[in-house]
């Protein structure tokens, strides 16, 4: 790994709030920011379309050769996704395609065929990059590595109000459902399951506001930089 640029791993269960918290901090230290969730979801977004049962692994594994999978930054600061050059940046966070994300993400050949993806763009610009194995398997060696969490009621009220404000319909029962299971799948995978890395530091944002949440992630980036 080319060791001229700085690299931050976040990584943490669904809805702890890293990828609001990672994309201020990024736009506070002029890093890029890098949500590979976004990534798992387009391959989820891709399966959906494609795939008779997008959750059977050897479909999903057949399709992986002939799509394209690009990162755009653009002006507005957000990460565009695009598969075979269409922007879907809004179509991968529609729910159906947050659980086929965690589903597809359990298939080694879909961890596999994004790797490079995600370890070039680390290769060629500071960043801070959240997902659920950056700090253990995508970037072993970052320079900075966090473990953010929340408890699990608080990640589903948080998301509740986010979905409520988008006018839908569901429960905070059922976001609470889904997100214990998902976190179930993320953690209990064979392939590289979400966990903390044994040289990550844990922050836990169930008693912290937005800011407070950043500044403290900020504190910790800031601390290592000036080192
Ligand atoms: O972070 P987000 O909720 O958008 O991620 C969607 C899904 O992608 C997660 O539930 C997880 O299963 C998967 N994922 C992963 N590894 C990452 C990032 C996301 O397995 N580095």
């Amino acid at each position: 790994m080319n060791r001229q640029f700085f690299s931050v791993a976040i990584d943490g269960p669904a809805g702890a709030g890293k990828s609001t918290i990672a994309r201020k901090a990024a736009a506070s230290l002029g890093f890029v920011y890098v949500d590979t969730g976004a990534i798992y979801r387009t391959v989820a977004c891709a399966a959906l379309r494609s795939c008779a049962d997008p959750s059977d692994r050897t479909s999903v594994e057949a399709i992986l050769p002939n799509i394209n999978i690009q990162l755009d930054w653009q002006e507005d600061g957000v990460q565009h996704m695009l598969l075979d050059g269409e922007d879907v940046t809004s179509e991968i966070r529609r729910p159906e395609v947050s659980g086929l994300a965690s589903v597809v993400s359990a298939i080694p050949a879909v961890r596999q065929f994004l790797l490079d993806t995600q370890r070039n763009v680390a290769k060629t610009h500071n960043v801070i990059m959240d997902g659920r194995d950056i700090g253990t398997v995508v970037l072993p060696d970052a320079d900075v590595k966090i473990y953010l969490s929340a408890s699990a009621e608080v990640r589903a009220k948080r998301r509740w109000l986010e979905l409520q404000e988008r006018n839908r319909s569901d429960t905070y029962e059922e976001v609470l459902k889904d997100m214990q299971e998902r976190d179930w799948r993320d953690m209990h995978r064979e392939i590289a399951p979400l966990r903390q890395a044994d040289d990550a530091i844990a922050v836990d944002t169930s008693a912290l506001n937005l800011e407070e949440s950043v500044s403290a992630i900020e504190k910790i980036i800031r601390e290592k930089l000036t080192l």
